[in-house]
């Protein structure tokens, strides 16, 4: 059965609007801020083979489509209000799009962030969710504000997600059960946006681990203008990652990406608040390193020793 492209819309992706003015429709969607609110926007593209591999569920595709640009509100602490979204698609397969919706709607319901538009056409499979939310003025997250004496933190555990992506490529075999843990990991991330909003005037900085935990904080310390020590001990890791030798863990950890958990900084004396933020957001947050006047990032062991290693020297899945 061939559906056409705007009964594809009415059917999948057009449902009554509740906090936007006005949906999907017409040339523009209308979304209202309220009175001193600055708008966060962010977009992401997903492309089939880069980003996600084939045998991906459709709803976990609807699902991580958005959920990666919900991350990123939350490492702004931003409120999620609605989102647009383009999709390329080979052929429109009925089945596929109410899967896909269903993953996608499911996770905007949590959030309160509605679907206002979009563009869809025909083409290789590809996914792109512009996302906007609102921010009080002057007190978005950013990463330019760590300073020396902060704590370093991320929430969540690390490394599930490239766990898993070996796995699928056969460089590594897992249980069954531990496949499907780290599985999840990879293919529905939980964005942290309750943890993004409760850090606003808490944490100094912020970003969302998308490609890997140094490469990220090397951001944040670049922008900020300082570096950081980081304790490997502290990094947070899944029984399914603790199972692994040590060589994959710290690959993992550091350079696995596709993470999604949140990573900031917050002055030392404010441990109590964090700890009481992220029990409010229940998510547990790790105290990971602190901030230093010294440009770069430093690894210590368990016992503060400095530990060698460079990110091109963690290439053991790259064969
Ligand atoms: P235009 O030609 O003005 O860009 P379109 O004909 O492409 O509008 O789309 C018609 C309406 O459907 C618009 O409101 C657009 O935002 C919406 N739309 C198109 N594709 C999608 C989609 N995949 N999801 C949600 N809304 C969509
Ligand atoms: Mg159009």
């Amino acid at each position: 059965m061939a559906l056409g492209e705007f009964e594809l819309i009415e059917r999948y992706f057009t449902r009554p609007v509740r906090r936007a003015a006005l949906g999907v429709g017409d040339d523009c969607a209308l979304l209202q801020l309220r009175p001193g609110m600055q708008l966060a926007t962010s977009t992401d593209l997903l492309i089939e083979g880069r980003h996600f591999l084939s045998t991906v569920a459709p709803e976990r595709l609807g699902h991580k489509a958005l959920a990666v640009n919900l991350s990123d509100l939350a490492a702004c602490g931003a409120e999620p209000l609605g989102f647009t979204l383009s999709l390329a698609l080979p052929v429109a397969d009925a089945a596929w799009l109410e899967r896909f919706s269903q993953g996608l709607f499911a996770l905007a319901d949590a959030h309160g962030c509605e679907l206002v538009g979009g563009d869809t056409t025909r083409g290789p499979l590809a996914v792109n969710v512009s996302i906007f939310g609102e921010v009080p003025t002057g007190q978005a997250l950013l990463r330019s504000g760590a300073r020396t004496g902060d704590d370093v933190y991320v929430s969540g555990t690390l490394g599930d997600a490239r766990l898993a992506l070996e796995a699928f490529r056969g460089g590594l075999v897992l249980p069954g059960d531990a496949f499907q843990r780290v599985r999840v990991a990879l293919e529905q991330p939980q964005p942290r946006v309750a943890l993004g909003l409760a850090l606003r005037g808490l944490a100094t900085s912020a970003i969302d681990v998308s490609d890997g935990l140094a490469g990220d904080l090397a951001h944040v310390l670049r922008r900020s203008g300082v570096g950081a020590t980081l304790r490997l001990d502290a990094l947070p890791r899944s029984e399914v990652l603790t199972a692994q030798p040590e060589t994959w863990q710290r690959q993992c950890l550091l350079s696995g990406g596709d993470d999604y958990e949140l990573l900031f900084t917050a002055p030392a004396h404010r441990r109590d608040a964090v700890q009481a933020a992220a029990e409010s957001a229940c998510v547990p947050v790790s105290r990971i390193g602190a901030i230093e006047p010294e440009p770069g990032l430093r690894l210590v062991d368990g016992r503060g020793h400095p530990v060698e290693w460079q990110l091109s020297g963690f290439d053991h899945f790259r064969t």
